[in-house]
């Protein structure tokens, strides 16, 4: 919790049979049958072949699942870092269309914690949402009355990513070192995941769990890898 606002993040949806499509998808591709003949295969050998070409890198299967989220009450800059992975489709509450009249913004743990500035950063808070809600008064239309508002303005966002695309948003934003509100945001998307499509997600997670390597070079930490 940061603030006053607690970070919501729900499985809406996704495709059915989400391990069974990309398995059958595998078998396929070495077989002379037809794509509908393969929806017979047992669930066993279907979760071996899934298991296999997992974990062989063989991801463009996977990229037949998709999981849609729906998220809401995080900053306006975790979803600026969200939006830069561009294998997904996003809709987002716009800030042209809808008057944030009142105030609703994240607060980091790090200035919650110390009265003084959790105190400043309120007050600094309440005084961009009165500019605002006075621009608004004036006729300024929201699309540029919302110019004021800081980064860390509440929003909602609806997102559909595929299993491929997952386990690439998870090496990057599961790490130590990615910004904590989209960590947060990440692990809790791969716990709802796990739970539907478990040999997909089986070792997902940070580069330093799924490679063994530490992209951001940093020896200090302790998951780097041995
Ligand atoms: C810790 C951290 C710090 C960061 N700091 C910064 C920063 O300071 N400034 C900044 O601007 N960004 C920063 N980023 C964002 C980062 O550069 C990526 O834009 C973001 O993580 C999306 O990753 P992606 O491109 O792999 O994902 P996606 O856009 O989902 O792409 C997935 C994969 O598809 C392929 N792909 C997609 N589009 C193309 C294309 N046009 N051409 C070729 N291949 C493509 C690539 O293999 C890519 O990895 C940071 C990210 C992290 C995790």
């Amino acid at each position: 919790m940061y603030g006053d606002v607690q970070m919501n993040v729900k499985l809406i949806g996704y495709t059915p049979n989400p391990e069974k499509i990309p398995a059958m998808a595998a078998k396929l591709t070495h077989s002379n049958a037809k794509p509908e003949e393969l929806e017979n295969t047992s669930d066993k050998e279907l979760q071996a072949i899934l298991k296999q070409v997992t974990e062989f890198g063989h991801s463009s299967v996977i990229e037949h699942t998709n999981f849609t989220f729906a998220i809401s009450d995080v900053s306006r800059s975790l979803t600026h870092q969200l939006v830069r992975h561009r294998i997904a489709s996003y809709s987002q509450q716009s800030q042209r269309y809808v008057n944030l009249k009142k105030p609703s913004y994240v607060i980091p743990s790090t200035i919650a914690k110390n009265k003084e500035l959790k105190k400043t950063y309120e007050q600094t808070m309440n005084h961009i949402w009165d500019e605002y809600n006075k621009f608004l008064k004036l006729k300024i239309p929201a699309e540029d009355a919302r110019y004021l508002l800081p980064n860390a303005t509440c929003t909602n966002i609806l997102v559909t990513m595929n299993a491929r695309s997952l386990l690439n948003f998870f090496e990057l934003r599961c790490c130590q070192h990615a910004q904590w509100e989209i960590r947060e945001l990440a692990q809790k998307m791969l716990s709802l995941v796990k739970k539907v499509a478990p040999t997909i997600f089986m070792h997902a997670g940070p580069a330093c769990k799924t490679r063994q390597i530490c992209p951001e070079k940093k020896t200090d930490c302790p998951m780097y890898p041995k």
